[in-house]
């Protein structure tokens, strides 16, 4: 691989900076593409069409120009221009500097009467003719209209000290020494097939489209590299899954099960018991299972993970139960007990808060095999618990979790059995991407009883008065906000402000607190009390969105709830709604914009978390929701499963043919995609064994 420094321009001190953003090589720069691209075009040729930013551009002869100070350290000169649309003005800001003037090469390179371009944006939207300047170029210089102007360019993700100029000019120069030698590593026929450009053409157009047709085709291309790989590696993790065999066999004896049973106090939902069966039946056959329930906030999942622990437990198999908080690990914790009291079952918990001596003789009974159960937080199982024979996983909420914590999760037990728990529906075709790894079961329905959350908006006094009287009246509030401490932001609620404010409000009424923040044993007493109704207001941040259980509670009120995701607030709803009597949920919001409002409508209209998510994943679009996105896992960096259904559905037929006629890609022609998974997949990512 050439290094980036081999570039013009890139010494060592530009290199750290691309280093930043993970550019080491020229490969790599040549493959970070582009996060949007804009339109530079003059105006009678641009063409409305996705993907392209409009950018103001003005093409003119200088007229005048105009040096002029401000009253503060600011200096302003203004270039008139001469269009054939009439006059154009266009004004660079720039910090005086008592030692030299700061407009000397503006005043050299702009005389009256040269021709330049200039883009900006419009100083105020009345006046599209008058820009705040920001780059600009003289009309004669061809190799600015290659790059950087008069087209469409590339905008890139950039760090303190790179310019999108500079950038510009780096993948440009890059794509002139090296893009003939990218090489394609797909089998001939399907790019042939799907009507795909060809790799190195498309490299240059995605960065440097002639137009939008270019930059459509371009993205197509790697779009469906992307899935294709994708596609390929779940597929093959799912076949390396299901070949392993157990060294062990399960029978169901009840000698636990029977007695958990009857213990419960209430009957199984349908979808409960239907769920067990699949899973017991996947826990007995002789490869591990994969597989992920889904099923809505409040179906009762816990209890059926309890009962895959508890077959583990009859046939003296470990389990570790993970969690994403500490929180939800504590309470979880105490439900299993609570379940398994009298039962001849020993359930710890391990979370960072466990230390010295305790931890110590807790992981020394674990690996001895004392321990049946171990709940925890995903990151304390982390390293340095030994168990004695672990053999079943259970992960839950698993869309806090990315792609990766689940492959390393899963890399842990060899050959145990997992089961993943979410809320979050997943539509089919999402499904196969990202789990295509995993068999699939949903809860479908509640248990009964339960009545839907009554939704709706209110002002932020009402909503405090309505809390007031639920807590006066007998049932438990929560009143969540999005921040711990006030920010320089107007708008945003904080939990620590309104705890201090809201005390007078809420006289002689039991207001707790509960954020990330405080120390594990003061959130745990918290919690505690307010399961047990000792706290009846309970002031908290999203820490309590996922598995916290208090029947009692009824009032749920989202402060600023335009800031929070449809997941979190479906999340944050199904706290509520647990017990007898009926709940309310409140959402307050401040500030309106983007696409909360439609967020909240959403909110107000439907209880349920699937049609939630297919409006969730439709608003924001699939990879921010399902933590593909935001924890840069896997390399999806054009896909969007949400958006390009279309090429996926086309990925993965072409993978599931390609598999079929070579399942091990041994074949000449598919010995470049084979390559390409082994870095991607094998090497990168752990996912897959490819040796
Ligand atoms: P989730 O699927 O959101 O994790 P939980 O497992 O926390 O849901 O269950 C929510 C509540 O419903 C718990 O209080 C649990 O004890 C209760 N529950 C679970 N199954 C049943 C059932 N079949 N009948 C009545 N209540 C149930
Ligand atoms: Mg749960």
């Amino acid at each position: 691989m050439t290094s980036i420094q081999f570039l013009k321009g890139v010494g060592p001190k530009r290199a750290e900076l691309f280093g930043r953003l993970g550019i080491e090589s020229l490969e790599d720069l040549l493959f970070y593409f582009p996060r949007a691209w804009e339109d530079r075009r003059p105006a009678d040729r641009k063409e409305p069409l996705p993907f392209l930013i409009d950018a103001p551009v003005i093409k003119g002869r200088v007229k005048r120009v105009r040096d002029m100070y401000t009253s503060g350290r600011l200096r302003i000169f203004k270039v008139f221009l001469d269009t054939p649309f009439g006059e154009a003005e266009a004004s660079f800001f720039k910090r005086h500097s008592p030692r030299f003037d700061v407009f000397a090469p503006l005043r050299k390179d702009l005389k009256e009467g040269r021709e330049i371009w200039v883009t900006g944006t419009p100083e105020d939207p009345l006046f599209l003719s008058r820009l705040r300047a920001d780059e600009y170029y003289p009309a004669d210089d061809a190799a600015a209209l290659k790059v950087h102007i008069g087209r469409i360019v590339p905008v890139y993700p950039l760090t303190e000290g790179l310019t999108g100029r500079f950038m510009r000019e780096a993948v440009h120069e890059a794509l002139e020494a090296g893009a003939a030698d990218i090489g394609d590593f797909l089998p001939p026929d399907l790019p042939l097939k799907r009507g795909l450009a060809a790799r190195d053409i498309s490299l240059k157009a995605v960065h440097f489209p002639a137009n939008n047709f270019e930059l459509v085709q371009a993205r197509r291309r790697f779009i469906y590299e992307e899935l294709l790989l994708l596609g390929l590696a779940w597929a093959i993790k799912r076949a390396q899954t299901r070949g392993a065999v157990k060294d062990f066999a399960y029978e169901v004896k009840k000698t636990l099960l029977t007695p958990f049973r009857n213990n419960l106090g209430f009957a199984l939902t349908a979808g409960q018991a239907h769920a067990i069966n699949e899973i017991f039946t996947d826990m007995r056959a002789p490869a591990p299972m994969a597989r992920l329930l889904q099923g809505d906030v409040g179906s009762g999942k816990t209890v059926v993970a309890l009962s895959a622990m508890l077959l583990a437990a009859e046939n003296g198999g470990q389990s570790v139960f993970a969690a994403p908080t500490e929180i939800l690990a504590e309470q979880h914790f105490i439900t299993l007990s609570r379940f398994l009291k009298g039962l001849k079952v020993r359930v710890e918990l391990l979370t960072a808060r466990v230390k010295g001596a305790e931890r110590k003789s807790l992981l020394a009974d674990l690996a001895a095999g004392k321990i049946d159960i171990l709940v925890g937080t995903h990151a304390v199982i982390g390293d340095g618990v030994k168990f004695s024979n672990l053999r079943l996983v259970v992960v839950d909420e698993q869309h806090r979790f990315g792609v990766r914590q689940r492959a390393a999760l899963r890399a842990k037990g060899d050959r145990a059995d997992l089961l993943i728990m979410t809320a979050t529906p997943i539509p089919r075709t999402l499904a196969l991407a990202l789990y295509g790894d995993l068999d699939l079961t949903v809860i479908k329905d509640m248990p009964p009883g339960r009545k839907p959350v009554k939704t709706s908006e209110a002002a932020e006094e009402t909503a405090l008065m309505a809390a007031r009287d639920e807590a006066a009246s007998g049932g438990q509030v929560y009143l969540v906000y999005p921040v711990i401490e006030e920010t320089e932001d107007e708008d945003m609620r904080s939990v620590k402000a309104e705890f201090e404010r809201l005390q007078g409000f809420f006289r002689g009424q039991s207001v707790g607190v509960l954020h990330g923040r405080l120390p594990g044993e003061q959130k745990k007493k918290v919690m505690e009390d307010f399961a047990a109704g000792r706290i009846r207001i309970l002031v908290a941040t999203q820490v309590i969105e996922v598995g916290i259980d208090v029947p009692n509670a009824t009032l749920m009120v989202i402060n600023n709830a335009e800031r929070f995701g449809l997941a979190s607030l479906h999340q944050l709803r199904g706290r509520v709604g647990r017990g007898r009597r009926d709940s309310r949920c409140l959402l307050v919001s401040r500030a309106r914009g983007g696409d909360s409002a439609e967020r909240l409508r959403a909110m107000v209209q439907t209880s349920s978390g699937f049609e939630l998510s297919e409006k969730d994943i439709y608003i924001r679009g699939a990879g921010e929701i399902l933590g593909v996105r935001q924890h840069g896992d896997m390399d999806l960096r054009m896909a969007d499963l949400s958006r390009d259904k279309e090429i996926l559905a086309q990925a993965l037929e072409d993978r599931d043919a390609l598999l079929s006629a070579d399942p091990s890609l041994s074949l000449k022609e598919n010995a470049g995609l084979r390559r390409r998974l082994q870095t991607l997949y094998a090497t990168r990512w752990h996912l897959i064994d490819l040796s």
